[in-house]
């Protein structure tokens, strides 16, 4: 009797579809996949339901990659079944391993969130002012919808997590190395980011241009400048995340002649990667004079959404904004 196949889940959580997207973008490589594993649950691509997953044994999934944050209660008793099934769950993604850009919602909460969204964008026609119920009635039958929190939380807020597979979304490379790892039992010390601990600047092509003495007068953003593809975005006054985020993407933005946002999250020894750009950002701001110092800031277009831009839940800012705002 041949051997049973390991098997795998997907499951996506406050996600965009992009992880999801990586795993097709596997190409050919999805094949050896399929090949090597059993595919027990994948919503967004195979019929399987929740109750085929509550109907198997504890720790019978080899794997689930779980990917977008926590932002509502379905998420979360999903979450915890899928961890319950599983020997590993990896947190696959920006939004999983650290919030995401669903995280940036963080400065805000449930009722701003609805109230824009439901009723004061300039194209909604909502005039009963209706947002959407936990539980309502139609037709004399009972609806129910998860419940939506006022704030998105990375995976590992709500469940234990054994890997993350960082990225917006993970590169191709950094999932086969991930599956190839567990399928043949070499993996890295619990906990660890499945990606090289160095940060991006040190795998850019463009590190060498940087001068000896960086320093910068001015911010622009991409579009305000005819940019050189060879030369450093810092170098060029742009903001590239760079410094503060970890390698392993293969530098695909700036292969594209655009700067990092720092998708990959920060690399082992930085706690808080918004706070790693800024002491970075400081230290080539050409000017010890406040006034000029504040000016140069204020050019910076959503400076929370610059440097948090995937990272606000697991920062040490975490909401500290919102109750600023509140
Ligand atoms: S990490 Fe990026 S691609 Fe993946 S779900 Fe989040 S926003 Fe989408
Ligand atoms: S700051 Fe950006 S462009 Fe400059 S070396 Fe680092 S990653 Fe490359
Ligand atoms: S260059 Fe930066 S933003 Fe672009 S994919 Fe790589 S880590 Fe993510």
């Amino acid at each position: 009797m041949s051997k049973a196949k390991p098997k795998v889940a997907f499951y996506w959580c406050s996600s965009c579809g992009g992880c999801e997207e990586s795993i097709v973008d596997l190409a050919e490589d999805i094949l050896k996949v399929v090949a090597a594993v059993d595919i027990v649950f994948w919503p967004v691509a195979l019929d399987f339901k929740k109750k085929d997953v509550e109907a198997m044994p504890d720790k019978s999934i080899a794997v689930s990659f779980i990917n977008g944050g926590i932002r509502m209660s379905e998420q979360e008793e999903m979450a915890h079944l899928l961890r319950r099934k599983s020997q590993l769950v990896v947190a696959h993604g920006a939004c999983a391993h650290l919030g995401g850009i669903p995280g940036l919602a963080n400065f805000w909460n449930k009722d701003t969130i609805f109230r824009k969204v439901y009723q004061t964008t300039v194209s909604t026609d909502n005039p009963g002012k209706i947002v959407p119920q936990e539980k309502s009635v139609v037709d004399g039958y009972e609806l129910t919808l998860p419940r939506f929190w006022d704030t998105v939380h990375p995976l590992n807020d709500v469940i234990d997590v054994d890997y993350f597979l960082p990225g917006c979304a993970p590169h191709r490379d950094l999932i086969i190395n991930a599956v190839t790892a567990i399928l043949e039992g070499k993996l890295p010390p619990k906990g660890s980011v499945l990606a090289p601990n160095k940060s991006c600047c040190e795998d850019c092509d463009r590190n060498d241009t940087k001068p000896e003495k960086l320093t910068i007068k001015e911010i622009k953003r991409p579009h305000e400048v005819l940019l050189d593809p060879e030369k450093c975005f810092l170098a060029q006054g742009v903001i590239c995340m760079g410094p503060a985020t970890r390698s392993g993407c293969g530098e695909r933005c700036i292969e594209g002649n655009m700067p990092c946002r720092g998708c990959m999250g920060p690399t082992d020894q930085v706690y808080d990667q918004g706070a790693k750009f800024l002491s970075a950002f400081a230290s080539i701001l050409d000017t010890n004079d406040e006034k000029e110092i504040e000016r140069i800031v204020s050019t910076i277009v959503d400076p929370a959404g610059t440097f948090y831009r995937f990272s606000l839940p697991s920062s040490i800012l975490k909401r500290k904004r919102m109750e600023a705002v509140k």
